[in-house]
Order: structure tokens, then sequence, then C-alpha cells
């Protein structure tokens, strides 16, 4: 069985008063906190062996290389990639999508006309879901509208589930790629993307899938989904900020073209040509962080420690609990209500504005996040501002839980 006491004194963040009150940290969806070992990883990095990598030949060069590429072993691993250049590290989710949608977009044929020219063929470019973050929307957006295509998106219904029929409706109108949500931010929804990778290979539609609320949750195995490309980011998963991931098959990335020019990118250079280097340094260009990448690969053998199992019934537990202890507020509306869901809970109280809510559980130590969770078009689609989420990690406990809804219902009480 999980040792839950024991595993938040490697979290030394949860164990403080906020406003006299014991920190209840139920914003795991925005960001986790950080155990010890990450912590340690990352400073044990800068003081024995930081120094910039792949370029050097003396020993703490080596050294560093050595560790950066140890770590993207271990991510190739951890997702069961086939092999290690199919990583590549990037800041995480939201670039690993710009880095996505820009290369696609040098894929498309030219506007005629050159830049601010005529798309003589506006077909389908993107195909995404009604439930995407924006950072899995706006990227795609801007490169479609660039090329005067049409992005195509997948409805859902009102408990929050994606709606395949007429997904594969709009596969046959043949957009280039696909890009889903595994886990919505927002409702939780687990859709069920093997599935509908399965359909979009039908039409030969590559897909992106956006795994940002889904690795810290659940096992990724990219060769059982098929997907062709998987998106993470590391703060969300126990490690530091400013480190994530890209996994593309091998066959795609070798077709895409990189996203950002500079050093270590590149293979030869001369004023009249540049050549390119080798996966995954195409896609790499300057100096990473290799400290966090370093970190990253510390937080994936503290999840690997633990019983994943284990650790998924007891974060369900803990939502299970929830819902069930907030579903005896009067008024209250839940946003997201699919049969598989995970991780999270969003909901709204008839007559309080969420902001409110939220800001007052704080003064109660509880910290919840509140409004749109950067997915307005969902706020759109349930006719509503913004929602309160508590979001759960593996450190939480059921007594965090009940201090929660209690503070939900005491500040419902007070603000209606
Ligand atoms: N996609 C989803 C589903 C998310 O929940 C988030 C962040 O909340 C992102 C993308 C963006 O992640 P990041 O800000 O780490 O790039």
């Amino acid at each position: 069985m999980l040792n839950i006491n024991e595993i938040r004194k490697q979290f030394p963040v949860l164990d403080q008063q906020v406003y006299g009150k014991p920190l209840v940290y139920l914003d795991n969806a925005a960001t986790t906190q950080k155990p010890l070992c990450v912590i340690e990883r990352e400073r044990d990095y800068y003081l024995h062996e930081n120094c910039n990598i792949h370029r050097g030949v003396h020993y703490l060069s080596q050294k560093a290389t050595e560790a950066y590429e140890h770590a993207r072993q271990t991510v190739a691993d951890f997702i069961h990639a086939k092999e290690a250049k199919e990583i590549i590290f990037t800041r995480g989710t939201t670039e690993s999508l710009n880095l996505l949608a820009t290369s696609f977009e040098h894929l498309l044929p030219p506007l005629r006309g050159g830049q601010g020219g005529v798309n003589t063929d506006s077909q389908p470019i993107v195909l995404v879901t009604a439930m995407e973050h924006h950072s899995n929307l706006v990227p795609w957006q801007q490169m479609v509208q660039r090329h005067q295509g049409k992005l195509l998106v997948v409805p859902m219904d009102d408990h929050g589930v994606l709606d395949l029929e007429q997904y594969e409706k709009l596969l046959k109108e043949g957009p280039k790629v696909v890009s889903i949500a595994h886990i919505s931010n927002v409702l939780g929804t687990i859709n069920p993307v093997k599935e509908m990778v399965k359909m979009a290979h039908q039409y030969d539609i590559p897909v992106v899938i956006d795994g940002a609320q889904s690795i810290a949750h659940y096992s990724i195995d990219v060769q059982d989904l098929d997907c062709d490309f998987f998106v993470f980011s590391g703060h969300k998963m126990y490690a530091p900020m400013g480190i994530g991931g890209l996994y593309g098959k091998a066959e795609w990335l070798e077709k895409l073209p990189p996203y950002q020019f500079g050093g270590e990118m590149v293979d030869t250079v001369s004023f009249e040509k540049t050549t390119f280097n080798v996966l995954p340094y195409k896609f790499e260009a300057g100096t990473p962080n290799v400290g966090a990448a370093l970190g990253l690969e510390t937080a994936i053998q503290f999840m690997q420690s633990l019983d994943r199992k284990e650790v998924e019934e007891h974060e369900n537990q803990l939502l299970q609990s929830a819902i069930e202890q907030l579903s005896e507020i009067d008024g209250i509306r839940f946003i997201g209500e699919a049969e598989q869901r995970s991780g999270l809970v969003s909901f709204i109280i008839k007559g309080v504005h969420p902001y409110d809510l939220g800001t007052l559980i704080d003064k109660m130590g509880v910290a919840v996040r509140t409004g749109h969770h950067c997915a307005e078009p969902v706020m759109t689609r349930f006719g509503i501002p913004g929602t309160v989420r508590a979001s759960f990690a593996l450190y939480n406990t059921l007594e965090e839980v009940e201090i929660f809804v209690k503070a939900v219902k005491k500040a419902a009480m007070m603000l209606r």
C-alpha cells in the first residue's frame, strides 16, 4: 500500500501554513509540487556537473552530455518509445505543440503569390476537439489561418464526451493532422485516444496526443497507442519547470523540417547553405535546460519507485470522494461528467462566482484554480464564465478532500 505520509515527507512545500491554516494544495493540474530528490538532482548538477553539452572534449562537458542523453533514454523508456532519438526535449507541452504546428506548416503547399497570397486549395488542415487547452488550439488555428484553410472541431455532449460519429465524418473531410487532448484539463474526460488514432490512421492522418494531463496519472505506451506524436510537460509530473518533451515516430520527425535554427541543430554551415543535424538534435537548437532534463529523469524514477496501479487507485479514490461530498451542495453543477474521467473535478455553484469562491477558500488554506483554465471555448460551450477546479496528485489525502469540501460549503454559505 502507498504510504502517503512517507511520500509527503519528500514534498516539504506541502508542510506549511497559509493564512494560519495548513496548506491543502489541489492545483496539481496547473503544476505539481517537486519531491526533494528532483530538487537535489538539479542542485547537484549545478554543484558538480554544470557545463554546456555536446560541444566540449573536456571532462565536465562529457559528463553533462552523458547525463543529458541518459535522461533522454529514461524518458523514451518511460513512455515506451522505440528509440531515444524519438524524444525531443522542449520547454513543455506548449513549445512541443508550437514546434509541430510550425513544422507541419512548412509541409503545406505554399500559398500562390507567396506569404499573404491566395490558397487555391482551402482544404481542412487541422482537426482538434472542442475541449482543447489553448496550447493545443491557438498554434494550430494561427497556422490554419495563415493558410486560409479550415480548422475542424470535434463536438462534445453535455457530459463532456466527444462525439465519435462526428469525428469519423470530419476525418472524411481530409485534415492533414489531428491533435487531441488525452485528458481534458477542465472536464477530466479521458478521451478514447487509442481508438481515435486507429480511426485517423484509416485515412492516413497522423495524430498528435496532448498528454499534459495524462502522463502523471497513467502509464503511457506510445507504441500501444500508435500515436504519431505525444507531447507533455515535466512540471505537471513532479519535474522542474522549463522542461518537457515531444515524442514523434522517427519517420515523421525525419520528414518534418526544423522549428528553430542556430547552434547544435546544424550539420554544416556556409554563407550559401546549411545542412541540418540528425535526430533528435535537428529539433534542439541552442543550449538546452540540462539541469531540468536531469530533474525530469529523477521525477520519472520517483514515479517508477511507486506502484503506479496503486497511485491510480489512490487518485481515483480522492476524486470519487470529492465528487460524492460535493454532490451534497445545493445548486452545484459539475462541468464534465464523463464516465471515463480522471484527476480533477470542475464545478460551479448557483449564485456564486467561481472567482469569489476560490478567493474565499484560499483564505481557509485551500488552493484550487478558478477561471477558464486556458480553455475559453469550453466555457462558451457550457455557457459559463469559468469553473472552480480541484485537481489531485499522489500526495493528496482523503482528509484534504474533506477539508476542501468543508471550505467550499462554508464559502458558498457566506457568498449566497
Ligand atoms: N495542454 C493541456 C491539456 C494542459 O492542461 C496544459 C496546461 O495546463 C497545457 C497543454 C499547456 O502546458 P504548459 O503550460 O506546461 O506548456
